[in-house]
């Protein structure tokens, strides 16, 4: 251990209020030669005490080296041992004003740090399209955010009905890089994101808005078993799926339509009629239509080849 250190007594310090002083700073090989504790029991005092004689008749000066910066000397005032070991040992390099500046760079470049990852996060969540491997849930909670933007309005919108829930499915969002959440100390001071990424949200939202909206109506195609070998199989049969939520409701007149094709299939559709004719509304303004006519209307517009899903094959298939 390299260092000054020069101890100072008050020159109105009695005689044994000195002594002690004295034994207390006793340095031999930079350690002290004296506890407190033996000095406490030699001259019978507290800690209190004994604090007090040291703390108000005498400093302790340690020089220990120069900041690396300035060049200025550092200097350190202690009143007790403990304090002294600590300065002795610390590992500090700056003056004050040189540490604060020295803290403030190291702060900045955690911040850039901090920004060029977030940035290199939201940029590669982009680029991997990571919207599109979301839950329903996760991809409405990343709209809405995107949508609403104000920090007041998404927390009383999103997170007042479920709070826990809301805030995994943020987390999530800003782990893979879709948002940023803008933090303060401990509070949230809003929410980021880059602003290419709205349009591709909108623009997916209304694929899903579009492919995901129920129909209501229906059209699929009845193959022909064309090698019955059973007199209870059925003539027609086959799997058909579903691409979206087909709804028919109670009370309404369905129209239904069916076409036999030159393989013996038949294409079947239904649609409710009321549509029917609001589809034709304008012809029918002009001039009054049989049911009919713009039933025929409607079904010569129907495309004539239907795809044929998975030909259903086992046999014994009861109907
Ligand atoms: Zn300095």
């Amino acid at each position: 251990m390299k260092l000054k250190y020069n101890i100072n007594i008050s020159k109105d310090t009695t005689k044994l209020k000195r002594e002690i002083i004295k034994k207390y700073w006793a340095l031999e090989n930079m350690e002290f030669k004296n506890k407190p504790s033996i000095l406490k029991k030699e001259y019978n005092i507290s800690q209190y005490e004994l604090n007090n004689i040291i703390k108000n008749n005498s400093t302790c000066e340690i020089n220990k080296n120069e900041c690396i910066e300035c060049g200025i000397e550092l200097i350190y005032n202690v009143t007790s041992q403990t304090q002294f070991r600590e300065k002795a040992n610390s590992t500090i390099i700056h003056c004050e004003e040189c540490q604060e500046k020295h803290n403030k760079q190291l702060k900045k470049e955690r911040e850039l740090n901090q920004t060029i990852y977030i940035n290199q996060n939201l940029q590669k969540a982009l680029a991997h399209r990571l919207w599109e491997k979301l839950t329903i849930n996760e991809f409405s909670v990343l709209k809405s955010i995107i949508k609403i933007k104000d920090r007041n309005i998404i927390f009383k919108e999103l997170f007042s009905q479920n709070y826990q829930g809301t805030w995994t499915i943020v987390n999530k969002l800003e782990r893979i890089g879709l948002i940023s959440v803008l933090r303060s100390e401990k509070s949230v001071i809003g929410f980021d994101f880059l602003t290419e990424l709205e349009n591709k949200i909108l623009n997916f939202d209304e694929k899903i808005e579009t492919v995901l909206k129920p129909k209501n109506n229906l059209s699929f195609s009845l193959a022909r078993k064309t090698n019955k070998s059973k007199e209870n199989q059925p003539d027609y049969s086959g799997v058909f799926v579903l691409p979206v939520d087909i709804v028919l409701k109670k009370g309404i007149d369905y129209i239904y339509g069916g076409w036999i094709q030159s393989d013996g299939s038949i294409n079947l559709k239904f649609t409710p009629k009321e549509e029917l004719y609001n589809v034709t509304h304008k012809d029918i303004e002009k001039e009054p239509k049989h049911i009919k006519d713009v039933m025929a209307n409607m079904f010569s517009n129907l495309p004539r080849k239907f795809e044929n899903n998975n030909e259903f094959n086992n046999d014994d298939m009861p109907f």
